[in-house]
């Protein structure tokens, strides 16, 4: 049953029997498709702060926020993330009200977008419109601003999106609409600019995308628009947008990557990345300090966006590589890219730095936890490339990985206590250092540089007693307290 039926129920059972709302809660069900919209604050602002939008979208185009807990969420956010699904309400609510859900059920997927899930590849043609609120002259840059934002060449978010995913991806026959002017004022989508969540992000897909479907084919002669960047000339609410709407424009019912961004965002072409890395699935990453801020590692754009952030004269501060776990979980990495070791064995490996592009060794290594649903991620970073040459060094980065985290990969950190920006040397991991998760006998040691990476020896299980530093006796529980000081 619909909401907007149920309003109307509810309403005439109020003007009989005046029950309160919550004794005339009954669990009902909405089918639909889900999207987590991901809100970030400008990162100049002084305390970052990350929202998180979850968002119901019926087939007849009708948009319902709703609010649940992170278990409803198990198995993680590539999981759900543009899906169909069943929910069922906890409660009935006033309709503008964000509806609490008891349970979620995925559905059949008739209509899916046409990818494996939670991977991504092939051409992704984006298209930005430039929507002016109506009460707002201003406009920011200017349409070759926008188009040229999209090129093929250094700087440029097709040139960046191929090296990030290795030519997986492409967004080539991206495109911009030069400004048009939507029907409301600023105040009518964001009631409170520059704070809290209240822009209306239905409304202004909504409108913007009608104000240009007059002259915008969304269906692109057969090739759809995969994303819709809205730029917008005004401040919105705290925040810039990221994620997805399902949607059906000029007969294509489909989802849309979105973004929704205000001018700061567009100032740092990093900002906009990280909001089209939200548009491709991608939650945030995160460091080991435990605090409640992802913004604090310097090593993914879908972290700490612009910090360690190669300078554009035009674009600002480029985008930098995502983490590995975020390419694999993309499809990014060609399967003789991966290193995934064997229980109880002893290996030693050439890793490459992950922006090289045609590397013939290794770029990740999945280490499973046994007994976990977590595992770790292995990666080289070198100060390399058009987009990482700005990083804080030339090193190994280890992350945690657990999906059923909102952020699911955490950069490991041996300083006790972790930093609070990951730039430190703990996070970095160089010749002679050695990794070891004693319980879960997972020990790493960084043997060498070259001039493409690191060479790496993984000893995984009981093969842990061969390293000719003292430790043969095998007992490699000591390790971690060792490492965590040395560093
Ligand atoms: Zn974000």
């Amino acid at each position: 049953m619909k909401r907007a039926q149920l309003s109307s129920i509810v309403l005439l059972i109020c003007l009989t029997a005046v029950p309160s709302w919550g004794t005339m809660a009954k669990p009902t069900s909405m089918d639909g498709w889900l999207h987590i919209v991901w809100g970030d604050s400008d990162p100049a602002a002084p305390a970052a702060q990350q929202h998180r939008k979850i968002l119901l979208t019926d087939d007849a185009g009708h948009t319902t926020e709703l609010t649940m807990s992170n278990e409803l969420l198990r198995g993680g956010v590539f999981r759900w993330n543009g899906r169909r699904v069943r929910v069922f309400a906890a409660a009935e609510v006033a309709a503008s009200q964000p509806v609490p859900v008891a349970a979620l059920r995925l559905m059949a997927d008739p209509r899916a977008p046409g990818e494996e899930l939670g991977g991504v590849s092939g051409s992704q043609p984006w298209i930005s419109l430039l929507c002016k609120f109506a009460d707002v002259a201003d406009e920011p840059k200017d349409l070759a601003f926008f188009e040229g934002m999209f090129a093929n060449q250094p700087g440029g978010l097709d040139h960046y999106w191929r090296e990030v995913s290795y030519e997986t991806i492409d967004i080539v026959g991206s495109t911009a609409i030069d400004w048009v002017i939507l029907p409301g004022i600023h105040t009518s989508y964001v009631p409170t600019p520059g704070s809290g969540t209240s822009a209306d992000l239905t409304q202004l897909f909504d409108d913007c995308t009608a104000v240009v479907d007059l002259f915008v084919d969304f269906s692109n002669g057969g090739t759809p628009f995969a994303g819709i960047n809205l730029m917008f000339n005004d401040v919105l609410d705290c925040c810039a947008w990221g994620g997805g709407r399902f949607a059906t424009l000029d007969g294509i019912s489909k989802t849309w990557r979105t973004t929704w961004e205000p001018p700061w965002a567009y100032a740092n072409e990093g900002v906009i990345a990280h909001e089209m890395g939200h548009g491709f699935g991608l939650p945030h990453a995160n460091n080991w300090d435990g605090d409640g801020n992802p913004y604090d590692s310097p090593w993914d754009v879908m972290s700490a966006a612009t910090s360690y952030a190669v300078d554009d004269t035009t674009y600002g501060r480029l985008g930098k590589h995502v983490n590995a776990y975020h390419k694999d979980q993309l499809g990014w990495f060609a399967a003789e890219r991966r290193y995934e070791p064997a229980a109880d064995s002893d290996t030693t490996i050439q890793l490459d730095h992950t922006a090289l592009a045609e590397s013939s060794n290794y770029q990740l290594i999945r280490i499973p936890i046994a007994k976990s649903d977590r595992w770790y991620t292995v990666e080289a970073r070198f100060r390399s490339g058009d987009y990482d040459a700005s990083l804080p060094g030339d090193c190994v980065i280890i992350h945690q990985v657990d999906p059923n985290r909102s952020e699911p990969a955490w950069a490991y950190d041996a300083d006790d206590p972790p930093a609070n920006f990951s730039d430190n040397e703990g996070t970095m991991w160089r010749v002679g250092e050695l990794f070891s998760d004693g319980a879960a006998q997972i020990n790493l040691r960084v043997d060498a540089q070259t001039d493409t990476g690191f060479v790496v020896t993984i000893i995984t299980g009981d093969a842990g007693n061969l390293f000719e530093d003292g430790f043969e006796n095998g007992d490699t529980s000591t390790w971690s307290d060792a490492i965590g000081g040395a560093l």
